[in-house]
C-alpha cells in the first residue's frame, strides 16, 4: 500500500513536471499501471496536468472504464492508455501530449530521429500514426478502444508514436522513464529545428542509438534528473 501511495505521489509530480516543462499544456495526460494489478491503471480525472493533486487520481480498467463508477468528468482520450497497457505488457507508464515542438514531425515527411544523445531513449525513429487511414475523417481524437488499438499497432514495440495532426504518445518502463523520454523528444525536436537553420543535420547512427551505455544501468543520473525536474516544477 505504501508503494502505491509513493507511486501516486510520483504520478502527481509527473503531471506537474509535464506542465512545467511545456510537454502538456491545458491538455495531455500521464498514467501509470497498477504494479499490484496489471489489469488496471491510475490516471487523473479531467484536469490540466499542472493542477493535478493526489485526490484527482482515479483507477481504470484496461477497457478504460473507471474501476469505481464516477460522475466526475474524466479524460475522453483514455483509450490511448488502456490500449497501450493491453498491447504492451512491458509498459508501466503512458504519456499523451500535444507538445508544439513535436507536431511538425507528425504533419511533414521529416522523421523524428535522435540527433542528440539524450534522445537515444526514443529509439531509431518514431513512427507516425494517421487516424485517417482506418477511421476516415474524424476530429482526430482517440476516443474509442478500436482507435487506441490501431494506434498501438502502428507503434509496435517502439517507445513512442507520433499522431498526425494531433500530438504523440510516449511509453516508459516507469513514470520517470516516460517523462524523461517525453522531454528528450522535445529537446531533440528543438535541436533539429535550430540545426536546420544552420545547415544539414547529422542524426545519430542506429549503432549509436543502440550502443550499450554504462550510464543506463546507473540510476544516479536518473534520480538526479528527477530531483531537478521536481524542483523546477515546485514539487517538494
Ligand atoms: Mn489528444
Amino acid at each position: 500500500m505504501r508503494d502505491i501511495k509513493a507511486l501516486i505521489k510520483d504520478l502527481v509530480a509527473a503531471n506537474r513536471i509535464l506542465g512545467n516543462e511545456g510537454i502538456c499544456d491545458a491538455l495531455g495526460h500521464i498514467s501509470v499501471r497498477n504494479p499490484d494489478n496489471p489489469d488496471t491503471y491510475f490516471l487523473s480525472r479531467s484536469r490540466s496536468p499542472e493542477l493535478v493533486e493526489e485526490g484527482d487520481i482515479l483507477e481504470f480498467n484496461l477497457d478504460n472504464s473507471p474501476v469505481t463508477p464516477t460522475d466526475t468528468p474524466i479524460y475522453i482520450e483514455r483509450p490511448i492508455h488502456g490500449m497501450v497497457y493491453q498491447a504492451r505488457p512491458d509498459v508501466m507508464s503512458v504519456i499523451h501530449n500535444h507538445c508544439e515542438e513535436l507536431l511538425p514531425f507528425g504533419i511533414t515527411k521529416t522523421p523524428m530521429r535522435p540527433a542528440v544523445h539524450t534522445a537515444r531513449r526514443i529509439g531509431v525513429c518514431v513512427p507516425v500514426w494517421d487516424i485517417r487511414d482506418n477511421f476516415g475523417d474524424t476530429d482526430l481524437l482517440v476516443t474509442t478502444n478500436d482507435q487506441g488499438a490501431d494506434m498501438c499497432a502502428c507503434m509496435g514495440d517502439a517507445k513512442a508514436v507520433l499522431m498526425r495532426g494531433h500530438g504523440c504518445t510516449v511509453t516508459g518502463k516507469s513514470i520517470q522513464d516516460a517523462v524523461h523520454s517525453a522531454i528528450g523528444m522535445k529537446k531533440n525536436a528543438r535541436a533539429i529545428f535550430t540545426g536546420l537553420e544552420l545547415g544539414e543535420v547529422t542524426y545519430l547512427t542506429e549503432g549509436e542509438v543502440n550502443a550499450a551505455s554504462p550510464g543506463q544501468t546507473n540510476l544516479r543520473g536518473h534520480d538526479r534528473a528527477w530531483e531537478y525536474l521536481c524542483r523546477r516544477a515546485g514539487v517538494a
